[in-house]
């Protein structure tokens, strides 16, 4: 028997939790429970992060988690669970399978059958953010090579388990040549590893606007983590109602499956809840573990529900639905319809093997790396980038010299446009004039005559050539 943790949150979470564990005992599922307390009031409790030790114990032995939603208290500065989860769990992938139920969940997009994969851990939600001048904030975008093979690789084999036909990358790389480029080159070399499946890579500005108007052209989604959090509401909002999806949160040890809706503080304890958000990341979870036959079972029971009219007060409306009920009755009508199929829904039958096994990371043999010069980001709040240059200009050596100022990325010297507006933070650019590459000691030089000079470095980036191909971006205009 697989021992699992799971977590009754907090609003209806207790509620839905309740209904879930009702449907898997009666569909006699091999599972038993560790419950742990998550959530107002482990916070409310002394434990900043939501969370306890000992149920951090609990979630990392029995390394699948079925998690209820949770409030977290406003103000305060508490942490978001959630967000910990993911990072201290290493949950790189979260999964949102999203599908339309029409004609019984009334959707503009009747033929909508998507799922994202979102990469969980990198790119902006690194959370590594600074004021930089009084004008000025920053948050860096990190996205690692690891972290885009193991989410590209996890999308692909996502696709072969569970017969997807096509995969769809978004980016932005026409403007984040680096970051967002770096993601869709690696998905462009691991694409060729899986001839059966069609492959597709779209700017994501144009990418989100043709998945709203025809979703159905669209299969297994796989994006950084950004876009993944924007456009996966998207999704789930137009299948017509963001109460009937689920989530898994997918790492190399451990899994979260979770709704994706939260606590629902104003209808709690009443008794009306849809458990169908965490019914559906439960058969996600079923499928994770090997469950297959039991998630095909109770899923296709939901899908008879749905079809009969049984609906709870959240997706019900007049002339569609047939009765209007309760979280309990809505449960035990499920039950009711287990080992049985839908007529109109297409049923689904159990996946053959849904293990899904990543190859561990290989790192490649170490390029060649030249530094060829420094970007010197400076606080200065004058106007006239002429004005600046000079005083740059003078702590150049034979070695490094100024080649470019940018504020906010645009290009202001050499000739700039007046009409360019410029903040107090500029990015001053010094590279190598010799043929060989600079020391980090010319670049220390180089700061501390700016710093005699009383000009205010706030930080540096070193721009680097790996193998002889300069890896840093041009300023706008250059
Ligand atoms: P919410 O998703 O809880 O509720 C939005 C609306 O949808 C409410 O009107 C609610 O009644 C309804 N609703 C949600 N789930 C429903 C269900 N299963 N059945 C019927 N109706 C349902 O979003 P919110 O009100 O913005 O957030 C409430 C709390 O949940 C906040 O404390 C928030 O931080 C937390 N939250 C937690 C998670 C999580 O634990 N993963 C996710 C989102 C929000």
């Amino acid at each position: 028997m697989k021992r699992i943790t799971i977590a009754k949150g907090d609003g209806i979470g207790p509620e839905i939790m309740d209904a879930v564990l009702t449907v898997l005992a009666a569909a006699d599922v091999n599972l038993s429970y560790d419950e742990i307390e998550i959530g107002e009031k482990a916070y409310l409790g002394g434990h900043s992060s939501g969370i306890s030790p000992d149920s951090w114990d609990k979630i990392r032995k029995n390394k699948v988690l079925l998690k209820a939603p949770i409030t977290t208290p406003q103000g305060g500065g508490y942490k978001s669970l959630n967000v910990t989860m993911r990072k201290a769990l290493n949950l790189f992938a979260n999964i949102r399978p999203c599908r339309s139920f029409h004609p019984y969940v009334e959707t503009k997009h009747p033929k909508l059958d998507i799922v994202v994969i979102r990469e969980n851990e990198e790119d902006l939600y690194a959370g590594i953010e600074h004021q930089q001048t009084p004008e000025v904030v920053q948050c860096l975008k990190l996205i690692s090579r690891p972290g885009c093979e193991k989410i590209i690789r996890y999308a692909f084999e996502y696709a072969k388990t569970y017969n997807r036909k096509k995969v769809t990358c978004f980016t932005k790389d026409n403007i984040m040549k680096q970051t967002d480029g770096l993601f869709h080159k690696v998905f462009d070399e691991i694409a060729p590893e899986y001839p059966e499946i069609e492959t597709q890579h779209m700017i994501i500005d144009i990418g989100t606007a043709r998945l709203a108007d025809t979703p159905e052209d669209f299969d297994v989604i796989v994006v950084p983590n950004l876009y993944g959090d924007i456009i996966s509401d998207v999704v789930a909002q137009i299948t017509g109602s963001v109460g009937l999806a689920g989530s898994a949160n997918i790492g190399t040890g451990v899994a979260m499956f979770e709704a994706i809706h939260g606590s629902a503080p104003d209808i709690a304890g009443q008794g009306i809840a849809n458990p169908s958000g965490l019914l559906q990341s439960a058969i996600v979870m079923l499928n994770h573990i090997g469950e297959n036959t039991a998630a095909a079972r109770i899923q296709n029971a939901w899908l008879k529900t749905l079809e009969e009219g049984l609906h709870t007060a959240d997706i019900f409306s007049e002339g569609q639905s047939q009765q209007k009920l309760s979280t309990k009755a809505f449960t035990e009508a499920v039950i009711a319809n287990l080992d049985q199929n839908p007529k109109v829904l297409q049923p689904v039958q159990p996946l053959v093997n849904s293990q899904i096994v990543l190859p561990s990371y290989q790192r490649r043999p170490q390029p060649r790396k030249d530094l060829l010069g420094v970007d010197v980001f400076v606080d200065w709040a004058g106007n006239n980038p002429e004005d600046l240059a000079t005083r740059l200009r003078s702590i150049e050596n034979d070695h490094l010299s100024l080649s470019m100022i940018t504020n906010r990325g645009i290009k202001v010297w050499p000739n700039g446009f007046d009409e360019t507006f410029c903040t107090d933070h500029w990015r001053c650019r010094f590279q190598t004039t010799a043929e060989r590459p600079v020391s980090k000691a010319e670049i220390l030089a180089l700061l501390t005559r700016a710093d005699e000079k009383g000009i205010d470095t706030i930080k540096t980036e070193n721009l680097y050539a790996f193998d002889g191909r300069a890896a840093f971006s041009l300023g706008q205009g250059q």
